[in-house]
C-alpha cells in the first residue's frame, strides 16, 4: 500500500475552530497527524490551507442503475460522489429489477463493488415491487447484508404492511426507513398546495400527504419499537411530530435535503421542472421549521435524495416531468455556503449532520467519523476560501437537474480518499498533487 502527506490542511476543532494540521494516511488509515508532520510518502499533497474532513456520508441517494442508466450509472454517480466529497453512500433499491429478494441484492452489491470509487451500502425494498402489501423476507435481505429497508419513492400505504415491516425490521435490528406520502391526498398535485401553484395554474399537493402518513407510521413505530427513520422531511408539522415523538422515546431519527433547507415554493415562479421533486419543496414557514429541527437536533442529518434524469425529461412541463433533482455534487458547499458561514450552523453541527449522525444511525464500522489515527482514510478536501458559480456543464453526474445552477458558492471539493486513495482531484489538480 501507498502513502500519502497532506500538508498545510486545516481542521475542525471542537465546536468551531479550525487549526493547521498535517496528515500521513498509510495502508488505507490515517497513521499521524500533527501540526507540522515530517516524514517519508509516496505522494505529497499541498493542501494550500484547504479544510480537510472526515469524508461525508450520504443515505439518501439514486444511482439509477440497472434499469435507467441514460439518467445516472453507478459509476458517474459514485464519481459524483466523490466530487461532492463524499466518501460512502446508501444506494435506493428503486431499480428495475427492484431490489426485493437476495438475488438481486447480490447482484447490486456486485455491481457496486465493481463499478463504484466511493464505498456503497445498498439498501432493500419493504416490499416487492416497492408497492405489494407483502412484505419481503427481510431477514434473508439483512443477512445478505442490506444496510436497512424502505420503499424510497412510494409510501407504503397500507398500515398493516407497514406494521409487519416494522416488526420484521426490528427483530433483525435493522433501521425501516420511510417515504411518508398517502397516495390517496396527491389530488394528482405537481408542486406544493398553496400560492404560486395557484399562480402558475398548476396542481397543488397537501402536506397533508406526508404529515398524515408519519403520524400513522409513529404510532406503529412505537408499538414495536423499531428504529424508524424518517426520509425528505419537508413539512412544518412533520418536524413537529418527529420532536414530540423524540420527547416521547419513540426511536425515530429523520432527514432533511439540500434542496428543501435552501428553497421554497415562493421560488418557483415559472414552470420550471428542475424546481419538481417529491416531496415538493412547501412555503417559507416549513424551510424555516425545517433549518431550526436540524439546527436543535430535532432532525439529525442531511441526506441529498440526489435523483438524476435526463435533460429530455426535464425540459418537459412540471405536469409531465419526473420528480427528483440532484445534489451530491452541491450539497457541502451550499450548505457551508448558506448555514456555516453566515454562522447559523457550526462545523461541528455540520459534521454531525453529513458524517458522525448517519454512522451511528446506521451502524457503520468502515467510515471515517473523525479525524483520528486509526481511522480509515476516508477524506475530502474543501476550498473554502473561493467563490465558484455551480454550472450544468461541470457535474460528474450524467443528470444536470439541479435547482442551484449559476448560485454562487464556497467550499468546492479539491479532493477525495476513499481508504487512502485519491477518487478525485479538481480540475486544477497539478497544483493539489504536487510533490512539495
Ligand atoms: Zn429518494
Amino acid at each position: 500500500m501507498t502513502s500519502t502527506l497532506i500538508k498545510h490542511a486545516r481542521v475542525v476543532m471542537g465546536e468551531n475552530k479550525l487549526v493547521k494540521c498535517d496528515l500521513l494516511l498509510k495502508d488505507g488509515l490515517i497513521a499521524e497527524l500533527a501540526e507540522d508532520l515530517v516524514c517519508e510518502a509516496d505522494h505529497i499533497v499541498d493542501a494550500k490551507m484547504a479544510l480537510l474532513l472526515p469524508g461525508l456520508i450520504d443515505v439518501h441517494v439514486h444511482f439509477r442503475e440497472p434499469g435507467f442508466a441514460d439518467k445516472e450509472t453507478i459509476a458517474t454517480g459514485s464519481s459524483a460522489a466523490a466530487r461532492g466529497g463524499f466518501t460512502t453512500v446508501f444506494a435506493m433499491p428503486n431499480l428495475n429489477p427492484v431490489v426485493d429478494n437476495v438475488a438481486v441484492l447480490q447482484n447490486m452489491q456486485a455491481l457496486n463493488r465493481r463499478d463504484a470509487v466511493v464505498k456503497i451500502k445498498q439498501y432493500a425494498a419493504i416490499s416487492a415491487g416497492l408497492t405489494a402489501n407483502k412484505v419481503d423476507d427481510l431477514p434473508a435481505l439483512a443477512k445478505a447484508g442490506a444496510i436497512a429497508f424502505t420503499n424510497d419513492g412510494k409510501g407504503v400505504q397500507t398500515a398493516d404492511t407497514m406494521y409487519q415491516a416494522m416488526q420484521a425490521a426490528a427483530k433483525v435490528h435493522k433501521v425501516l426507513v420511510a417515504h411518508v406520502e398517502d397516495d390517496s391526498l396527491i389530488h394528482a398535485g405537481v408542486m406544493n398546495a398553496g400560492p404560486s401553484a395557484k399562480a402558475l395554474g398548476l396542481p397543488g399537493a397537501s402536506k397533508l400527504s406526508e404529515t398524515s402518513q408519519l403520524a400513522r407510521d409513529l404510532m406503529i413505530a412505537k408499538a414495536t419499537g423499531v428504529h424508524y427513520h424518517v426520509a425528505h422531511l419537508s413539512a412544518l408539522e412533520s418536524v413537529e411530530l418527529i420532536r414530540i415523538a423524540k420527547q416521547h422515546s419513540i426511536n425515530v431519527t429523520a432527514e432533511v435535503s439540500p434542496h428543501h433547507l435552501l428553497l421554497d415554493d415562493s421560488m418557483i415562479v415559472k414552470d420550471d421542472a428542475n424546481m419538481k421533486m417529491n416531496p415538493p419543496l412547501r412555503s417559507a414557514d416549513d424551510r424555516a421549521a425545517l433549518i431550526a429541527g436540524l439546527l436543535d437536533g430535532t432532525i439529525d442529518m442531511v441526506a441529498t435524495d440526489h435523483a438524476p434524469h435526463t435533460d429530455r425529461e426535464k425540459a418537459q412541463s412540471m405536469l409531465t416531468a419526473p420528480n427528483g433533482v440532484t445534489g451530491i455534487e452541491t450539497s457541502f458547499p451550499l450548505l457551508y455556503t448558506h448555514l456555516v458561514k453566515p454562522g447559523i450552523m457550526t462545523w461541528h453541527r455540520l459534521l454531525e449532520v453529513m458524517n458522525q449522525k448517519a454512522a451511528e444511525v446506521f451502524g457503520l464500522t468502515d467510515a471515517a467519523t473523525k479525524l483520528a489515527v486509526g481511522q480509515p482514510a476516508d477524506l475530502a478536501l474543501f476550498d473554502i476560501d473561493h467563490a465558484h458559480t455551480i454550472r450544468a456543464d461541470e457535474f460528474a453526474s450524467k443528470g444536470s437537474n439541479s435547482p442551484f445552477i449559476n448560485w454562487t458558492i464556497f467550499g468546492q471539493t479539491q479532493a477525495t480518499w476513499v481508504n487512502g486513495k485519491q477518487v478525485y482531484a479538481a480540475e486544477r489538480s497539478e497544483a493539489w498533487q504536487n510533490v512539495i
